[in-house]
Protein backbone atom coordinates (compact mmCIF):
# COMPACT_ATOMS: atom_id res chain seq x y z
CA UNK A 1 0.00 0.00 0.00
CA UNK A 2 2.95 2.11 0.33
CA UNK A 3 4.10 1.69 -2.64
CA UNK A 4 0.93 2.99 -4.08
CA UNK A 5 0.63 5.88 -1.95
CA UNK A 6 4.06 7.15 -2.59
CA UNK A 7 4.22 6.75 -6.41
CA UNK A 8 1.36 4.95 -8.30
CA UNK A 9 3.09 4.77 -11.15
CA UNK A 10 5.67 2.65 -9.34
CA UNK A 11 2.34 0.44 -7.99
CA UNK A 12 1.58 -0.26 -11.55
CA UNK A 13 4.95 -1.40 -13.10
CA UNK A 14 5.59 -3.22 -9.79
CA UNK A 15 2.10 -5.06 -9.23
CA UNK A 16 0.22 -4.53 -11.64
CA UNK A 17 2.32 -5.45 -14.82
CA UNK A 18 1.98 -2.00 -16.66
CA UNK A 19 5.50 -1.82 -18.34
CA UNK A 20 7.54 1.48 -19.64
CA UNK A 21 7.88 1.92 -23.17
CA UNK A 22 11.70 1.57 -22.88
CA UNK A 23 11.62 -1.42 -21.45
CA UNK A 24 11.36 -4.86 -22.67
CA UNK A 25 10.06 -7.98 -21.07
CA UNK A 26 13.07 -9.17 -19.81
CA UNK A 27 14.23 -6.02 -18.35
CA UNK A 28 10.99 -5.42 -16.91
CA UNK A 29 11.39 -8.27 -14.96
CA UNK A 30 14.99 -7.65 -13.89
CA UNK A 31 14.20 -3.66 -13.04
CA UNK A 32 11.05 -5.37 -10.69
CA UNK A 33 13.48 -6.87 -9.20
CA UNK A 34 15.83 -4.39 -7.90
CA UNK A 35 16.42 -3.55 -4.58
CA UNK A 36 17.87 -0.71 -2.68
CA UNK A 37 21.18 -1.85 -1.19
CA UNK A 38 20.37 -1.11 2.40
CA UNK A 39 16.82 -3.80 2.44
CA UNK A 40 19.91 -6.48 2.30
CA UNK A 41 21.04 -5.18 5.43
CA UNK A 42 17.41 -4.53 6.95
CA UNK A 43 16.74 -8.55 5.96
CA UNK A 44 19.71 -9.60 7.10
CA UNK A 45 19.30 -7.83 10.75
CA UNK A 46 15.36 -9.26 10.92
CA UNK A 47 16.53 -12.92 9.33
CA UNK A 48 19.18 -12.62 12.28
CA UNK A 49 16.57 -12.16 15.32
CA UNK A 50 14.09 -14.39 14.35
CA UNK A 51 16.69 -16.69 13.66
CA UNK A 52 18.04 -16.16 17.22
CA UNK A 53 14.47 -17.14 18.35
CA UNK A 54 13.97 -20.26 16.23
CA UNK A 55 16.90 -21.71 17.77
CA UNK A 56 16.00 -20.86 20.80
CA UNK A 57 12.99 -22.31 20.49
CA UNK A 58 14.58 -25.86 19.76
CA UNK A 59 17.29 -24.77 23.09
CA UNK A 60 20.33 -23.83 21.55
CA UNK A 61 21.74 -20.24 21.99
CA UNK A 62 23.50 -18.32 19.39
CA UNK A 63 26.78 -16.61 19.88
CA UNK A 64 27.64 -12.86 18.81
CA UNK A 65 30.06 -14.09 17.04
CA UNK A 66 28.31 -16.73 15.13
CA UNK A 67 25.74 -14.18 14.41
CA UNK A 68 28.09 -12.12 13.46
CA UNK A 69 29.37 -14.37 11.13
CA UNK A 70 25.91 -15.74 9.53
CA UNK A 71 25.24 -11.47 8.57
CA UNK A 72 28.11 -11.51 6.98
CA UNK A 73 27.25 -14.62 4.87
CA UNK A 74 24.15 -13.31 4.21
CA UNK A 75 24.75 -9.94 3.00
CA UNK A 76 27.40 -11.33 0.78
CA UNK A 77 25.27 -14.18 -0.66
CA UNK A 78 22.30 -11.82 -1.53
CA UNK A 79 24.54 -9.19 -3.54
CA UNK A 80 25.68 -12.71 -5.23
CA UNK A 81 22.15 -13.47 -6.44
CA UNK A 82 20.51 -10.46 -7.16
CA UNK A 83 22.89 -7.78 -5.83
CA UNK A 84 25.52 -6.95 -8.06
CA UNK A 85 22.54 -6.25 -10.59
CA UNK A 86 20.44 -4.79 -7.80
CA UNK A 87 20.71 -1.57 -8.04
CA UNK A 88 22.44 1.56 -9.02
CA UNK A 89 23.64 2.03 -5.44
CA UNK A 90 25.09 -0.66 -5.27
CA UNK A 91 28.01 -0.42 -7.63
CA UNK A 92 29.38 2.54 -4.38
CA UNK A 93 27.59 1.46 -1.58
CA UNK A 94 30.57 -0.86 0.06
CA UNK A 95 28.99 -3.88 0.99
CA UNK A 96 31.33 -4.25 3.88
CA UNK A 97 30.22 -0.96 5.15
CA UNK A 98 26.52 -2.41 5.32
CA UNK A 99 27.49 -5.51 7.17
CA UNK A 100 29.07 -3.93 9.97
CA UNK A 101 25.73 -1.99 10.16
CA UNK A 102 24.04 -5.17 10.31
CA UNK A 103 26.06 -6.50 12.57
CA UNK A 104 25.87 -3.87 14.67
CA UNK A 105 21.38 -3.57 14.74
CA UNK A 106 21.82 -7.57 15.51
CA UNK A 107 24.19 -7.48 17.91
CA UNK A 108 22.22 -4.11 19.76
CA UNK A 109 18.94 -6.82 19.47
CA UNK A 110 20.40 -8.65 22.63
CA UNK A 111 19.54 -5.85 24.50
CA UNK A 112 15.81 -5.36 23.93
CA UNK A 113 14.25 -6.12 27.41
CA UNK A 114 11.66 -8.36 25.73
CA UNK A 115 14.26 -10.89 23.60
CA UNK A 116 16.18 -10.46 27.04
CA UNK A 117 13.57 -11.70 28.97
CA UNK A 118 12.33 -14.59 26.68
CA UNK A 119 16.56 -15.28 26.84
CA UNK A 120 16.06 -15.61 30.52
CA UNK A 121 13.38 -18.06 29.93
CA UNK A 122 10.83 -15.00 31.92
CA UNK A 123 8.02 -15.86 29.36
CA UNK A 124 5.34 -17.88 29.90
CA UNK A 125 4.87 -18.68 26.13
CA UNK A 126 6.41 -17.35 23.21
CA UNK A 127 6.77 -18.44 19.58
CA UNK A 128 8.42 -16.41 16.65
CA UNK A 129 6.04 -16.39 13.57
CA UNK A 130 6.67 -15.83 9.85
CA UNK A 131 4.89 -12.37 8.98
CA UNK A 132 5.23 -13.59 5.29
CA UNK A 133 3.22 -16.72 5.65
CA UNK A 134 -0.82 -15.11 4.42
CA UNK A 135 -4.05 -15.21 6.64
CA UNK A 136 -6.52 -16.65 4.39
CA UNK A 137 -9.58 -15.15 4.52
CA UNK A 138 -12.80 -16.11 2.16
CA UNK A 139 -12.12 -13.32 -0.34
CA UNK A 140 -8.26 -12.33 0.59
CA UNK A 141 -5.01 -13.17 2.09
CA UNK A 142 -3.60 -10.77 4.50
CA UNK A 143 -0.35 -10.60 5.87
CA UNK A 144 -1.09 -9.46 9.61
CA UNK A 145 0.72 -11.71 11.71
CA UNK A 146 3.30 -10.08 14.15
CA UNK A 147 6.84 -11.38 14.55
CA UNK A 148 6.20 -12.53 17.65
CA UNK A 149 3.36 -13.32 20.33
CA UNK A 150 4.69 -13.51 23.73
CA UNK A 151 2.65 -13.96 27.14
CA UNK A 152 4.56 -12.62 29.89
CA UNK A 153 3.11 -11.22 33.52
CA UNK A 154 -0.05 -12.62 32.52
CA UNK A 155 -0.94 -10.62 29.24
CA UNK A 156 -0.02 -11.50 25.76
CA UNK A 157 2.09 -9.44 23.37
CA UNK A 158 1.91 -8.98 20.00
CA UNK A 159 4.98 -8.07 18.49
CA UNK A 160 6.28 -6.24 15.04
CA UNK A 161 9.97 -5.45 14.66
CA UNK A 162 10.51 -2.49 12.23
CA UNK A 163 13.97 -2.38 11.14
CA UNK A 164 13.96 1.53 10.10
CA UNK A 165 11.68 4.29 11.57
CA UNK A 166 11.46 7.91 11.06
CA UNK A 167 9.89 8.47 14.32
CA UNK A 168 9.67 6.77 18.18
CA UNK A 169 6.27 6.82 18.08
CA UNK A 170 4.22 5.49 15.09
CA UNK A 171 2.44 7.55 12.80
CA UNK A 172 -1.37 7.59 13.15
CA UNK A 173 -1.69 5.39 9.75
CA UNK A 174 1.07 3.07 11.31
CA UNK A 175 -0.80 3.00 14.46
CA UNK A 176 -3.76 1.60 12.32
CA UNK A 177 -1.89 -0.29 10.18
CA UNK A 178 -0.13 -2.47 13.70
CA UNK A 179 -3.64 -2.14 15.28
CA UNK A 180 -4.29 -5.40 12.27
CA UNK A 181 -2.27 -7.58 14.47
CA UNK A 182 -4.85 -7.89 16.76
CA UNK A 183 -7.35 -8.77 14.12
CA UNK A 184 -4.84 -11.68 13.17
CA UNK A 185 -5.18 -12.40 17.07
CA UNK A 186 -8.26 -12.82 17.60
CA UNK A 187 -9.35 -14.91 14.31
CA UNK A 188 -6.08 -17.53 15.91
CA UNK A 189 -8.45 -20.00 17.62
CA UNK A 190 -5.88 -20.80 20.37
CA UNK A 191 -5.56 -17.15 21.30
CA UNK A 192 -8.26 -14.86 23.37
CA UNK A 193 -10.93 -13.58 21.31
CA UNK A 194 -11.19 -10.14 23.24
CA UNK A 195 -8.54 -7.42 21.59
CA UNK A 196 -8.38 -5.99 25.42
CA UNK A 197 -6.48 -9.42 26.20
CA UNK A 198 -3.52 -8.03 24.12
CA UNK A 199 -0.96 -5.48 24.01
CA UNK A 200 0.53 -4.42 20.89
CA UNK A 201 3.95 -3.91 20.68
CA UNK A 202 6.38 -2.39 17.97
CA UNK A 203 9.82 -2.55 18.16
CA UNK A 204 11.87 0.03 15.96
CA UNK A 205 15.31 0.52 15.25
CA UNK A 206 15.60 4.87 15.40
CA UNK A 207 19.20 6.49 15.09
CA UNK A 208 21.46 4.03 17.26
CA UNK A 209 19.07 2.02 19.19
CA UNK A 210 15.97 0.01 19.08
CA UNK A 211 13.06 1.79 20.66
CA UNK A 212 10.24 0.13 21.93
CA UNK A 213 6.59 1.07 21.64
CA UNK A 214 3.57 -0.59 23.07
CA UNK A 215 -0.48 0.16 23.37
CA UNK A 216 -3.17 -2.40 25.09
CA UNK A 217 -5.71 -3.68 22.52
CA UNK A 218 -8.99 -2.61 22.17
CA UNK A 219 -12.24 -3.19 20.07
CA UNK A 220 -11.84 0.43 19.12
CA UNK A 221 -8.42 0.18 18.12
CA UNK A 222 -9.29 -2.97 15.99
CA UNK A 223 -12.39 -1.55 14.70
CA UNK A 224 -10.32 1.07 13.36
CA UNK A 225 -7.65 -0.67 11.51
CA UNK A 226 -10.74 -2.64 10.43
CA UNK A 227 -11.87 0.20 8.63
CA UNK A 228 -8.96 1.48 6.90
CA UNK A 229 -8.25 -2.42 5.74
CA UNK A 230 -11.43 -2.54 4.01
CA UNK A 231 -10.26 1.04 2.96
CA UNK A 232 -6.94 0.23 1.49
CA UNK A 233 -8.40 -3.61 -0.11
CA UNK A 234 -10.81 -1.14 -2.09
CA UNK A 235 -8.50 0.81 -3.49
CA UNK A 236 -6.25 -1.76 -4.60
CA UNK A 237 -9.49 -3.93 -6.31
CA UNK A 238 -9.92 -1.33 -7.97
CA UNK A 239 -6.66 -0.68 -9.40
CA UNK A 240 -6.04 -4.54 -10.34
CA UNK A 241 -9.69 -3.85 -12.13
CA UNK A 242 -7.80 -0.98 -14.39
CA UNK A 243 -10.17 1.74 -13.00
CA UNK A 244 -8.72 5.22 -11.87
CA UNK A 245 -5.98 5.45 -14.69
CA UNK A 246 -4.53 2.11 -13.52
CA UNK A 247 -4.55 1.37 -17.38
CA UNK A 248 -2.88 4.21 -18.32
CA UNK A 249 0.88 4.87 -16.74
CA UNK A 250 0.58 8.47 -18.29
CA UNK A 251 -2.61 9.50 -16.58
CA UNK A 252 -1.26 8.37 -13.11
CA UNK A 253 0.80 10.41 -10.34
CA UNK A 254 4.09 9.96 -9.91
CA UNK A 255 6.92 10.22 -6.62
CA UNK A 256 7.15 13.73 -5.55
CA UNK A 257 10.04 12.63 -3.42
CA UNK A 258 13.52 11.81 -4.86
CA UNK A 259 13.87 9.47 -2.04
CA UNK A 260 11.22 7.57 -3.11
CA UNK A 261 13.12 6.80 -6.87
CA UNK A 262 16.12 6.52 -4.82
CA UNK A 263 14.97 2.84 -3.99
CA UNK A 264 13.19 2.48 -6.96
CA UNK A 265 14.23 -0.23 -9.51
CA UNK A 266 12.51 1.48 -12.67
CA UNK A 267 14.22 4.44 -11.88
CA UNK A 268 16.64 3.55 -15.32
CA UNK A 269 13.40 3.50 -17.05
CA UNK A 270 10.91 6.24 -15.86
CA UNK A 271 10.72 8.91 -17.61
CA UNK A 272 9.51 11.26 -15.06
CA UNK A 273 12.09 9.62 -12.26
CA UNK A 274 13.88 12.15 -10.24
CA UNK A 275 17.27 10.41 -10.24
CA UNK A 276 19.86 10.91 -12.38
CA UNK A 277 18.88 7.88 -15.67
CA UNK A 278 21.94 5.24 -15.03
CA UNK A 279 22.10 2.02 -17.51
CA UNK A 280 19.23 -0.60 -17.13
CA UNK A 281 20.52 -3.73 -16.94
S1 LIG B 1 11.41 6.24 -10.72
FE1 LIG B 1 10.26 7.50 -9.27
S2 LIG B 1 8.56 8.35 -10.44
FE2 LIG B 1 9.39 6.65 -11.63
S3 LIG B 1 8.17 4.89 -11.05
FE3 LIG B 1 9.94 4.89 -9.71
S4 LIG B 1 9.33 6.01 -7.90
FE4 LIG B 1 7.84 6.46 -9.48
Amino acid sequence: MRVLETCPRRYALQYIGLKEKRSDRTNHRALARRRPAEDHMRRAVSGGIARRLTCLRRGERLSPGDEAGWVADTIRAAFKIGGAAGHHRLDTEPVDDLISRAQHRLRRSREIDILRRIDRDEAAEWLPLERLRPLHTTNESLWTAPDLIVSIDGRWQLIRFAMEAGRSQPAEHQRLELGLVLDWAVREPSLPSDPAAFSVRRIAWRWDRWVDWQRPGSAAWLEESRTLLDADLSILRRAHLGLDGFRNLDSLESATRRRECVTCGFAAVCPVSLVKKVRAG
